[in-house]
């Protein structure tokens, strides 16, 4: 099992490579760039070579780069548009340069409702990001659906993907608490949920998982993590995930509000509860 953890790369990868270790993590999900701005950190030659050493030391991986929420690519608003672009464009370069295997990225709001323009845009966007050569894989996180949310359902995503020139490069990423308030029932229903999503989109896809619990019941739309077995999904629920035989291989990142020692202590949790399964 490969289980990971969002971690702050605010003081170097080569640190969250290091905390990723000590909290018991094979492997870690940061942010790309500041996650409510545009800021980014640029790394030296020290800290990259610093970073590919810690990995090594340690064996950590995948790494998953997440973009930040100030992304829209649905966005009607062409500046909001363009921005979006360029952030994608350059970090998909910056992170596959530094060796990340994963680039996730939300496919945004489309603020007039007209989903399919949002589908053509964000295939569009994905075009000019992804050359085809980069051995970073992109993936589009499955949402909650709000309002005109895009990814509140998985035909959204293969939608997605189906118009990018390099779809075949192209993954997703699920996440538990936004699968579920989007109305997939995880709980009770799990393999169904499994099997919708293969048969719509392909389970071959589905390159990573967000372990998170949901604040909000079934069907919510609303997006709002809480920690394992504190929210609606339960922690017999995300063990049964994790041990699925269709999604094990995958990596799982904790996403759930808690500092690094809290997601330490998840993590043994889980440990803990599948090895005495
Ligand atoms: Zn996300
Ligand atoms: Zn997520």
């Amino acid at each position: 099992m490969i289980l990971g953890a969002h971690l702050s790369a605010a003081n170097g990868l080569h640190r969250a490579a290091k905390t990723a270790h000590e909290i018991g993590a094979d492997t870690f999900q940061f942010f790309s760039r500041n996650p409510r701005g545009s800021s980014k950190r640029s790394h030296t030659e020290k800290e990259i070579a610093a970073f590919r050493a810690a990995r090594e030391a340690y064996h950590i991986g995948p790494v998953l780069a997440h973009a930040p929420y100030t992304l829209n690519p649905a966005a009607i608003r062409q500046e909001t548009a363009e921005f979006s672009c360029a952030v994608l464009c350059e970090d998909v370069a910056r992170m596959d340069a530094l060796g990340i295997e994963l680039f996730n990225l939300h496919p945004g709001t489309r603020a007039d409702g007209d989903l399919e323009a949002g589908f053509s845009q964000v295939a569009a966007m994905l075009d000019r990001a992804c050359s085809g050569d980069e051995r970073i894989v992109v993936l589009l996180e499955t949402m909650s659906g709000r309002g005109n949310e895009l990814g509140g359902q998985f035909f959204h995503l293969q939608e997605i993907l189906s118009r990018a020139q390099h779809h075949e490069k192209i993954g997703v990423c699920m996440d538990l608490c936004h699968v579920y308030a989007a109305g997939y029932d995880l709980v009770n229903r799990l393999d169904l949920v499994l099997t919708e999503f293969d048969a719509v989109i392909g389970l071959e896809r589905l390159r990573a998982v967000h372990l998170n619990d949901s604040m909000f019941p079934l069907g919510s739309r609303k997006d709002r993590h809480m920690p394992l077995g504190k929210g609606h999904i339960g922690l017999e629920a995300i063990l049964r995930i994790l041990s699925h035989a269709a999604l094990r291989h995958l990596p799982f990142y904790l996403e759930t509000p808690l500092d690094d020692a809290g997601h330490a202590a998840e993590l043994r949790t889980i440990k803990e509860a599948l090895g005495a399964h």
